[in-house]
Formats: structure tokens, sequence, C-alpha cells
């Protein structure tokens, strides 16, 4: 049985002390009811070095949103794998739409950065997903795939059970137009056969694939009702504690 995983992706919002209230307040809110999806809360790196001891007792876990491509060394400003390891984070987003678009990392940088991230001890969650104008000229199967086979599909077996792929249509982030559940189903199982006809049945009906685009409570469980649909990304609707909770209680 695959895994079901919500994970908040925080983007560059929450500042420490709010951030940290709303961490305390998912733990919270799930100190008495055990969840029966794996929930991740993946924050502005000032964060991470916190919660560990905050997350204490707690099944929830934290991860990163981004990382270096470079092990350590003079690259002012980067943070490296070994840093968000050392904080006790279990997970780093990689490939989500915003760094490829505004900060120009193409696949062979992401595959770069993943094969980093699995080798240090994380899981990554690797984003993929076409914009409008390709889901238009009916290329977002093409898109999708070049994704996964320019950014993944040269790890290994062992680095692949690591992966988490998020399937994430930017088109739908942050625009309040989610993917239909049918649509989503669609492009899942579309990855799922891919990951097949790489990796295998056994290892491909184990990955976890999220969806993620404008989910939100009141869509969450129809969303995740689809049978290759493994949970979700959730972008804004992560920075309110009553709203994720809720997403994160869909995933069943
Ligand atoms: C995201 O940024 O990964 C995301 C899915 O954003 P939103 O939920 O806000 O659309």
């Amino acid at each position: 049985m695959r895994k079901k995983i919500v994970a908040g992706n925080w983007k560059m919002n929450m500042d420490l002390s709010s951030g940290i209230e709303l961490v305390r307040g998912i733990k919270g809110y799930f100190a008495n009811k055990k969840p029966e999806a794996e929930i991740v809360l993946c924050t502005p790196y000032i964060h991470l070095a916190l919660l560990k001891d905050i997350l204490d007792g707690s099944s929830l876990k934290f991860g990163a949103q981004n990382c270096s491509s470079e092990p350590s060394g003079a690259y002012t400003g980067e943070i490296s794998c070994g840093m968000i390891k050392s904080t006790g984070a279990t997970y780093v987003i990689i490939g989500h739409s915003e760094r490829r678009t505004y900060f120009g990392e193409n696949d062979q940088l992401l595959n770069r950065k993943t094969k980093l991230a699995i080798n240090t001890g994380l899981r990554v969650i690797f984003c993929c997903g076409e914009v409008l104008k390709e889901r238009e000229k009916g290329i977002h199967f093409d898109v999708v795939k070049k994704q996964l086979e320019e950014g993944l599909f040269n790890l290994s077996e062992t680095e692949i059970c690591n992966v988490v792929i998020a399937y994430e249509p930017v088109w739908a982030i942050g625009t309040g137009l989610n993917a239909t559940p049918g649509q989503a189903q669609e492009m899942h199982k579309f990855i799922r056969q891919l990951v097949t006809e790489k990796y295998g049945n056994k290892i491909a009906e184990e990955t976890t694939i999220l969806y993620g685009g404008s989910c939100k409570a009141s869509n969450a469980a129809e969303l995740f009702a689809m049978p290759d649909v493994d949970g979700g990304l959730i972008g804004g609707a992560s920075l309110k504690k009553e709203e994720f909770c809720a997403i994160a209680e869909a995933a069943k």
C-alpha cells in the first residue's frame, strides 16, 4: 500500500513567530487524532531548525522548499541538503513551477538537486506540470513526460523509492481554478504508467503521486477519492490551520 501524504508548501510566507504558531496549532489539532495521511510541513528555511523540538512526540514531518545543487562550499546565500537534513527535516520540494519559472531551474539542474538530496538522506517531493498554453495545445502529457524523463528517470531503483511525485498544473497554482478530479486522475494514471514502464509495476504501485493546484477543504475529498491521487501538495490553503487540517483529514 502506498503512502498517502498531504504536504503544505508555505512558499515565502510566515515570519518566525507566525510560522511557529501555525506549526503548534497544527500539532495541537492532531494531538488526539492520528491522521491517516502523513502530514509534511514545508516551511521557509528560517523555521526548520526549530521544528524538530516543537514537533517532538508528534507524527508530523517537515521539510524545505528548495536546496542547493552543490553539497557545500563558497555559494553565498545557498542552503545545502546536508544543512536541511541536520535540522531533522525529512523532505525537500524540488522542481516547483515557481522555481522553474522565476529562477530558471531546468530539468538538468533539478535532476542534480534531486540526486544530491536523496543521497543526503532526504525524501524529495518532485513537482511537474504544464502551463495553460501547453494544455490548450494538447501537449500536457508530453510536457510532463519530458519533465519526469529528464528530472527523474536516470535515478536508480533505490533512489526513486525516495521520490514523491507532485503533479501541479501551473494554471491551477494559486488561481483558485483547480483541475477537475477527472483531469487529475487522467494525468496521475499517465504518470504511474510512465513509472511502471521505467521501474516496473511494484515501484509504480508504491509511488505516492500528489495533486497540487488550488486544493482546498471544499474540493480535497473529491480529488483524493481518485484512485491514482494519493494526497496533495497544498500552497495557499496550508497557511490556515483549520483549512489545512481539514484537507489533511480528507486523505484517507
Ligand atoms: C503550490 O504552490 O504548490 C500550490 C499547490 O499552491 P496553491 O495550493 O496555492 O495553488
